[in-house]
């Protein structure tokens, strides 16, 4: 029998990890990504393995996104030696994904410990280091996919593209139990059909189990041709009121693909006159990986280059790696596109865009991204008046265009139609990757659709997978590692303290809210929504 451990990436849509462990002992791991999104998942990032990284000999890669790779300098760190097995362009993408996140580690440990300092409380290191980063990088062993490889005595795998983001890969796994194979599946992300930039996602039929995401489980995506109107829309707007169109994206895939519809609307004519900036040094560095790449286009981009173009160009276009460059944007009057980071505008060059244009009327603002709760983004998709950037209260006076229909990701409907080619070797389902709701709806397809044995797995979970004729119904999982109730006491105690503080501090204050007192009671609100939705 096979032990499978979940790491992260259960009940959540951070941290993916799984850890293989066979009979005889041997262990192998399935990403190793980062925890995000508030305090108590980010602390997650420093708790034990709970296994010897030193005794692992193979990491498998699905691809580069943080919430996938980030914690593989910390692997590194803690003693892993073996090889990280992963496409090439996912080991590209990785150079400069882990490096800057290193650097966002130390630049926050930075911050803190300098607050700390000054309320003479303890030092904060980072998570990991640019060092350590940069260490990791030399167990990066990139095979290209569709073609099995024996990983040590006893395990073989396969990557297959999963058309998510360049690079991105499914995982195939066969472990042999006793003279008999067992096959596994990882989907990682899996892609939109017809995603722009990269192929649609290899069709699977064979499996024992099934591991597959569930991101946009409960959702379907607003249609793409529409999404491109509305951007055209955003820009027209802003260059009749000679205003800026400003752009927060994520560095990886989503940038590229702004990019590559810009190029789209430059061939067709729909582009108006207007200059372009790409105002991020990752997003930049992640743009010509896309452009050395192109045997992984998938036709439409491969039909531009040979028609002589580079997806990802156009007259109008330039790259500001600079600072000064950057900071010469605002200092011109009149319009232009200005792509940047980070996607939700909580850091990154994009708050000095903002800061200069936000209060414009003219102005357009495209959000094309998931914006998480807490988050300066969300407060203006969600209709805040005013928003704190870098102290000062900003009004929202420019047009907000939140368009729908660029994400990387399948909805429920493609999940379904990737789910529906195993209907005949009918493997066991576990649900991942996915918000609490969004993994239950799509577990429930599943078993109206096709059904299958579906479970949705919580974190540290530890599942027992079997040669199939051996598996009888309910022994399918081990043990429960996870107290549910403990974990709701733990969660309600965590919360009554958060209470406890935000009415001190409010006392203190006379009864005036501040903006971060608001953000505490939500994040309460939504603690408590998410112990009522699981319960
Ligand atoms: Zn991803």
């Amino acid at each position: 029998m096979i032990k499978v451990t979940c790491l992260g990436g259960a009940g959540t849509v951070t941290g993916s990890s799984y850890l293989i462990e066979s009979t005889g002992g041997k262990k192998v791991l399935v990403d190793c990504g980062l925890f995000q999104g508030g305090k108590q998942m980010e602390n997650r990032n420093w708790s034990d393995w709970g296994f010897d990284p030193g005794k692992i000999k193979a990491l498998f890669l699905t691809h580069a996104h943080i919430d996938h790779s980030g914690r593989i300098p910390k692997l590194v760190k803690d003693g892993f030696q073996g090889k990280i097995i992963t496409s090439p362009p996912t080991a590209e993408l990785c150079e400069i994904m882990l490096l800057d996140s290193a650097h966002i580690q130390e630049m926050d440990a930075e911050w803190q410990t300098r607050k700390n300092r000054r309320q003479s409380k303890k030092d904060i290191f980072p998570l990991y280091t640019a060092r350590d980063a940069e260490e990791s990088l030399k167990f990066f062993s990139p095979v290209e996919r569709d073609r099995i490889i024996d990983v040590e005595d006893g395990i073989r795998a396969r990557l297959r593209n999963a058309g998510h983001i360049l690079g991105s890969s499914i995982l195939e796994l066969w472990v042999n139990e006793a003279g008999k194979e067992i096959k596994v599946v990882f989907s990682g992300d899996i892609g939109k059909h017809d995603q722009l930039i990269v192929k649609d996602p290899h069709e699977i039929f064979e499996a024992d189990y099934l591991f597959i995401e569930s991101t946009y489980g409960n959702r379907l995506h607003r249609d793409f041709e529409e999404s491109k109107e509305e951007l055209l829309n955003a820009i027209n707007h802003a260059l009749s009121n000679k205003e800026k169109v400003i752009i927060p994206a994520f560095a990886v895939e989503r940038t590229q693909e702004i990019l590559y519809i810009l190029g789209e609307f430059y061939r067709n004519g729909s582009l108006p006159d207007i200059p372009i900036y790409l105002d991020s040094p990752l997003a930049i560095k992640a743009t010509q990986i896309f452009r050395k790449n192109k045997k992984y286009y998938d036709e439409e981009a491969m039909a531009i280059v040979k028609e002589g173009f580079d997806p990802f160009d156009m007259p109008n276009l330039r790259f500001t790696p600079t600072t000064k460059e950057s900071m010469a944007i605002n200092e011109g009057t009149g319009s232009a596109i200005v792509i940047a980071g980070n996607g939700m505008c909580t850091a990154g060059r994009i708050k000095h865009h903002l800061k200069h244009n936000l209060w414009r009327p003219g102005a357009s603002l495209v959000i094309v991204g998931f914006q998480a709760i807490g988050t300066t983004g969300r407060k203006i998709i969600d209709g805040d008046k005013f928003v704190k950037i870098f102290g000062e209260n900003l009004a929202v006076k420019a047009k907000v265009y939140t368009i729908g229909g660029f994400s990387a990701h399948a909805d429920q409907r493609d999940l379904l139609e990737w789910v529906s080619h195993f209907a005949e070797s009918r493997p066991r389902v576990f649900v991942v990757h996915g918000e609490p709701t969004s993994s239950e709806t799509f577990a429930s397809r599943i078993r109206e659709k096709f059904h299958m044995e579906v479970h949705i797995p919580q974190w540290k979970e530890k599942l027992i997978l079997k040669h199939k004729e051996m598996i009888t119904g309910p022994e399918l999982r081990e043990e429960r590692p996870l107290d549910v109730d403990g974990v709701f006491q733990n969660t309600i105690i965590d919360l009554e303290k958060e209470l406890d503080r935000l009415k001190r501090r409010i006392k203190k204050s006379q009864g005036r809210f501040t903006e971060d007192d608001i953000d505490r009671l939500k994040y309460i609100r939504e603690e408590l929504k998410a112990i009522q939705e699981v319960a």
